[in-house]
């Protein structure tokens, strides 16, 4: 990079936010401008003293009306979620890592976009449901979406390897979580706690869940499905327990390009802020010293089963993403509230889909929409 670039981090207090700041201590070019938090204030502040300068959003109002220790920042704070808009769209900012977990993340993904920035994109949510409203509005507003996810950015690299018209098919990876092989008997019994230890990847709860039941491969084959613009039918999956090949991009003349590291977020966080450049950073580094093994298995029955979701959300699009990802969060919060059992996740997203009355077109305003009403049916469904 040749000149500084000015870097909005929104949900610096996350797994992501906090691996971007790592990454962004070892690029010199990178300057933070300002960075967003909603509940762990502690952390917010303590990011924010060690980044004189930089504007902060704390994102929850009520929590920060009561957290006294904001005010010594003064003239760099705003609070509440109209702020992270306007962060992610001040001209003076260049760059976007949008790292704020699931659906409160697509408001100020979507400003970015309209701004034309680049947009480092973790919050793989707000594809999965305005996808249809994001990809047009970049090509318009000259934005660059750049997947963080490392499937979308193994994708992303391995496509460099020949044209996009070459391309004949994906292979997302995906570690199987903790919970592979177990009968449905076994998985009806998961807790919270062992759902919430994963076997490869450290991160988020709600991703770290999503991982166990299989919903973020699901999640990523509509991602994908959006940032490549790819027909589903162009989209495999294969379970890879190492979590070293981060996914594979086959061409039309059958030839198989992979992007290969250790599970390690730092790199693709890296990537998506200095491509088109390949920089010395943090991330961690493959040990050519030890033995290798790398498998890749075809899913099995009950993995396929959140697979298919995906499928069919990325086959019809519409309000049908938006459906999904808000009976997943929702789902998720009932499960770990203890309100439903591991395997009643899946159960209840594929029902509330059902049920839905499908709009193919909708606005950002009917998405929101379709996001509010999956959770009230979710409510419902766990009530009866
Ligand atoms: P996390 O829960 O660790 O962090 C979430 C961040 O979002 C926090 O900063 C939190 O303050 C903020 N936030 C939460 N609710 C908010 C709200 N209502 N309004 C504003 N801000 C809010 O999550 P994470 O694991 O860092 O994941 C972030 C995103 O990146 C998710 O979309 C996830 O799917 C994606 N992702 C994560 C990983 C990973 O390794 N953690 C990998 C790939 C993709
Ligand atoms: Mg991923």
């Amino acid at each position: 990079m040749t000149r500084l670039n000015n870097l909005a981090i929104l949900g610096s207090t996350g797994s992501i936010g906090r691996n971007t700041l790592l990454v962004a201590e070892s690029m010199p070019d990178l300057n933070v401008w300002g960075i967003s938090g909603c509940r762990n204030l502690d952390l917010l502040c303590a990011q924010s003293l060690k980044l004189p300068g930089a504007y902060v959003v704390a994102a929850n109002t009520e929590e920060a009306e009561q957290y006294s220790f904001l005010d010594s920042l003064q003239t760099r704070l705003r609070i509440g979620m109209e702020h992270l808009n306007w962060m992610a769209s001040h001209p003076d900012v260049t760059v976007v890592l949008a790292a704020i977990v699931g659906s409160a993340g697509v408001t100020s993904t979507h400003a970015a976009v309209g701004a034309g920035k680049r947009v480092a994109l973790a919050n793989k949510e707000s594809l999965v449901m305005a996808g249809h409203i994001l990809m047009p509005l970049a090509k318009k507003t000259g934005a660059q979406i750049i997947p963080v996810d490392s499937e979308h950015s193994a994708i992303w690299q391995a496509s460099l390897a020949g044209r996009k018209s070459e391309i004949e098919r994906v292979i997302l990876t995906a570690s199987g979580g903790p919970f592979r092989g177990w009968s449905d008997e076994q998985l009806a019994r998961v807790t919270p706690e062992s759902a919430m230890e994963h076997p490869t990847w450290n991160m988020g709860p709600k991703i770290t869940i999503d991982s166990a039941t299989l919903m973020n491969k699901a999640l990523e084959i509509i991602e994908a499905r959006w940032l490549f613009d790819l027909e589903p039918e162009q989209i495999s999956v294969m379970i890879h327990p190492q979590s070293i090949v981060h996914s594979l991009v086959e061409f039309q003349d059958g030839s198989v390009i992979a992007q290969l590291s250790p599970p390690d977020m730092k790199l693709p966080i890296q990537y998506a802020l200095s491509f088109p450049d390949r920089i010395v950073g943090s991330a961690e580094r493959m040990d050519w010293s030890q033995r290798l093994s790398l498998e890749l298995l075809p899913p099995t029955g009950i993995q396929s089963e959140a697979l298919s979701l995906g499928f069919d959300v990325a086959r019809r699009g519409g309000t049908s993403g938006a459906v999904l990802n808000a009976a997943n969060e929702a789902a998720i919060s009932a499960f770990l509230a203890g309100e439903i059992s591991f395997t009643e996740i899946i159960a209840a997203c594929r029902e509330i889909l059902q049920q839905h009355e499908f709009r193919p077109a909708p606005t950002l305003a009917d998405v929101m929409l379709a996001d509010a009403w999956a959770r009230e049916e979710i409510a419902k469904w766990i009530g009866v």
